[in-house]
Parts: C-alpha cells; structure tokens; sequence
C-alpha cells in the first residue's frame, strides 16, 4: 500500500479533507493497469466464446429492487456502542472472538454479544440491541419528493431488466451470455482493510443464461482437464484450512460444481488468475456453507486468493437459477420466459461469475510486489506485471536531456505512442533513478537514448526484472516490443 500511495496508484479519496473510509481512487497508473486488466476480461470471458455486453443505469426505481429481494435482504447486522456511537457490523465482532455465526438472525447475534460478553472495540463501552441495517444507498428521482431510488449494489439486476430485449435481437436461442462491467455501490457498516471492502467499487459480471433440461457448456471438453483446489464444506466445517485438488470434470462428478456450466467458468477461472501473475497455491474455491447460500441458489462457490489479510473472494460463482427472471416475471406482469425451437417455453436459467475489480488489483499488486533483486539494485521496491497487463509497457529516457538527446526521445516516445504502445516519457534525475520508478510501477522496458543513438539509430532496451541491457536498432523496436511483450519477456533473452 505504501509504495501504491506513494507512485499514486491509488489515492485515498476526499484526502484533502478528510478521506472516508471505503472510498478510493485510482490514480494514472492504477487507471491504466485497471483498464487493461477490464479489457483482458472482456476479451477472455466475453470476446472469445461470443457473449455480448451492455451497459445499464446506475439508478434503479424500488419496485425492481423489492422484486429482487435486495430492499428486504440486502443487509448485515449492525449494532452501536451506547457509550461512543460507534456501528459495528455484529456478527464481524463474534468473529473476532473465534464464534461462528454465519446466517444468524439478529435475535441470535444479540443472545451471542450477551453471552460472550462483548464489549464495543473502541471505548469498551456496552453494545446496544443488534438491528438490521440495508446496504443500499437511497436517493430520490426527480425534485423534491420524487420516486424512492437506490443506486445498485449489483450490476446484474440491469441484465435481467434487459435480458427480453436482448435476447429477441440477438438470434432468440439459449443459451445466451450477457455481461456488464461497472460499478456498484453498498453502503458498508464498517468498511476497512482499503480495497478489499469498498462503498463504491467495480465489477465484472456475466450472466450465463440457458435451457434448464441441458444444463452444459459447448466448450466444457476444452477445460475439463483443468486443475484447481477446492475448500470444502467438510473441511470448513473441520476448521481446518485443507483443499482437496480436482480437475473440473471430477468436481461435476463429484456434485460439488453443481454442472458443467459453473465448472467451466471455474476452470476458466483459474486460466485467468494465474495469467494475472497469481500463484497456483494463492487460489482456492470455496463452497459456500449452506447457510451462506440463498434458498434460491442451486449451489455457490467463491474463488479466494490468499493475501497479507487473509484470504479475499475475489470472484462469486452463483447459480442464481430461474430466481430473478421469475421474480420480475411475476413483480412486472411480464412474461420473461423463451421459446424454445421445438415449441415449448422456458424460463432460462442462470450461471453467474461476479468478479471484483478492485479486489483483484489488490491481490495482483500483493503478488506482483517485489523487493531487491540483484546486487545494483539493491533495496527497491518494484511491480512484477505480466508485460501484457503492465500500467505502461515502455518508458522512453534520453540520457541526459542536453545535446539534442531530449528531442530524440520525444520523438521516439510519440512514433511509439502512434503504433499504439503505452509509453512514458521522463528525463528528471539521474538515469538510475528513472530506472527505480519505472521499476516502481512495473514498467517491464526502459529505452533508453544516447550519444549513440545520435550516430548509428540504435538505443538501449532495459528488462525490468533482471536489469540487463541489450542494444537494438530503432527500426526494430517496434517488432521487437510486440515479440517481448506477447511472450511476456521480462529479463534479457
Ligand atoms: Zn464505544
């Protein structure tokens, strides 16, 4: 975090008063790498298998979000210090003292503070009687009293709202896949640990939606054969932190996936985190408990990453079932079920992954994180991005900014830029300074303009991750960053 503040990755927001917890902003390096990791996910999880995206509003009417569920049971047990004022979330302060609580009702949660005595964290004073308190933000449409609205905590509910429409006008046949990445917004009773819980934060969700009597994936044989661990509920139940490994095929089998469609996307899934730089080891699925999992849902299961806070969802695996296209079938009076070919109607099904945006730039800065390396460098602090994902793929430094070395690189930074590369331009302090913030925000190229490239055209290409040099011709530096970058070179071939 402190090299993330420090290069401006992120920024605490409203710092120049006095920031609120659970805000955040991203700075320009943290806007590039999460750009970048949105425009892979497009790519991996909606380009290459042919699901569509759509954009939906952020401000939702009640009525949708009453028949969602979300206005009754959108929200954590909180409960104030009658001495300080301060608001917990309840069942967070049990867990702090090693009690389970998951799915207790605030009548029980409150039975638990009594018996265990606990005390408010800050002041020690007595806790009050443990409420309900909704998470979404309220606002009015329109002046004055207007219409009761809430900004969403989902990006889903703007799917579903949708799905009639986009379903007729793009071919009518399931199944279908559509996503939405943007943000959402919960108004969390003690947001803390930065990025891991946000009031307002970004997600990329895919609805997955298909007939119920298949309920497979067309290109599951392409990922059976994919390994990842499972934290199971046995196991969870044991205490233990034990995973069982499984290849996707094996965890159908085994009903632990609750099909083939959830175990493709877990298998894709895994593909993609360790693309991200996320080490095998870091990553697990946990099955959620069963009373974890709302009574709608034909089976949950969460893809965790291990950080320094523990271990973080970073994706939420739903079968969320006919539940919301019913629910507003029902709550609209329109009918949302499709033809099927054959005759017959259906109401579709539904497989989500929901993945945080933010939470998993967390953990890439967590396991991309470096310090020192070799005996030049040292004590610094650096970014190991894959080349691909990298905030900026090149940094273009002329070694001294006199005798027409500046003009050189200028130019060369903007034939750059015209080819399409991300590149940054610095000539403030010393070269090996330049180096240590590039370093600093996982820039994997330096090129670097000197006197010899006033006379033969060649320039230097440091790697970030050994620090080697090699020279190359300019003429060849535009094929020769694709070839590193697509390969993901990092140190001197
Ligand atoms: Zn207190």
């Amino acid at each position: 975090m402190e090299i993330a503040l420090k290069r401006s990755i992120l920024i605490p927001s409203n710092e120049l008063y006095s920031p609120v917890a659970g805000f955040y902003d991203y700075g320009p390096v943290g806007k590039a790498l999460k750009r970048k990791l949105e425009e892979y996910w497009r790519d991996f999880f909606l380009r290459k298998d042919g699901y569509f995206e759509i954009e939906t509003v952020y401000v939702l009417p009640e009525v949708v979000l009453k028949a969602s569920g979300h206005l009754s049971c959108f929200g954590d047990p909180v409960v104030g210090c009658t001495k300080c004022g301060k608001k917990f979330r309840a069942d967070h302060l049990l867990e702090e003292k090693g009690k389970r609580c998951e799915g207790a009702k605030p009548e029980e949660l409150n039975n638990k503070i009594k018996e265990n005595n606990i005390r408010c964290p800050e002041c020690g004073g007595p806790l009050g009687e443990v409420g309900w308190f909704n998470l979404m933000f309220k606002t009015n449409i329109g002046p004055i009293e207007g219409t009761t609205g809430y900004i969403r905590p989902e990006t889903a509910q703007g799917i579903f709202l949708d799905f009639q429409r986009v379903f007729r006008s793009h071919g009518s046949k399931l199944p279908m896949g559509i996503a939405q990445i943007g943000k959402s917004f919960r108004n969390e009773i003690s947001p803390r640990q930065g990025l891991v819980r946000l009031r307002e934060f970004s997600q990329m969700e895919l609805e997955y939606f298909f007939n119920p009597n298949s309920p497979t994936h067309p290109k599951f044989k392409r990922v059976e054969k994919e390994k990842f661990r499972i934290y199971s509920r046995e196991e969870q139940k044991k205490g233990t932190d034990n995973c069982i490994e499984l290849t996707a095929r094996e965890a159908v089998e085994r009903k632990i996936v609750p099909n083939e469609i959830m175990a493709y996307f877990m298998g894709r899934e895994m593909q993609f985190y360790l693309k991200l730089g996320i080490p095998y080891d870091a990553l697990r699925f946990r099955h959620m408990l069963p009373e974890e999992t709302p009574h709608y849902s034909g089976g949950n299961i969460d893809l965790e990453v291990k950080t320094s806070v523990g271990w973080v969802e970073v994706i939420g695996n739903a079968y969320r079932t006919d539940y919301d296209l019913k629910s507003h079938s029902k709550s609209s009076g329109k009918d949302l079920s499709v033809s099927l070919e054959d005759g017959g109607k259906v109401m579709p099904h539904v497989v989500e992954p929901s993945f945080g945006v933010d939470r998993t730039i967390l953990c890439m800065l967590e396991h991309c994180y470096r310090k020192g390396g070799d005996a030049e460098r040292r004590d610094w602090e650096w970014f190991d991005f894959p080349a691909f994902l990298s905030p900026f793929e090149a940094a273009v430094l002329p070694l001294m900014k006199k005798d027409g070395l500046a003009e050189k690189a200028t130019e060369l930074a903007d034939s750059l830029r015209e080819k399409g590369f991300d590149v940054l331009y610095d000539e403030t302090g010393s070269i090996g300074k330049r180096y240590a913030r590039q370093d600093e925000i996982g820039t994997p190229y330096c090129i670097t303009i000197d006197y010899d490239t006033l006379k033969e055209g060649t320039v230097t290409i440091r790697f970030r991750n050994d620090g080697k040099q090699t020279r190359e011709k300019i003429d060849k530096l535009e094929e020769k960053l694709h070839s590193f970058i697509k390969g993901n070179v990092l140190c001197l071939p």
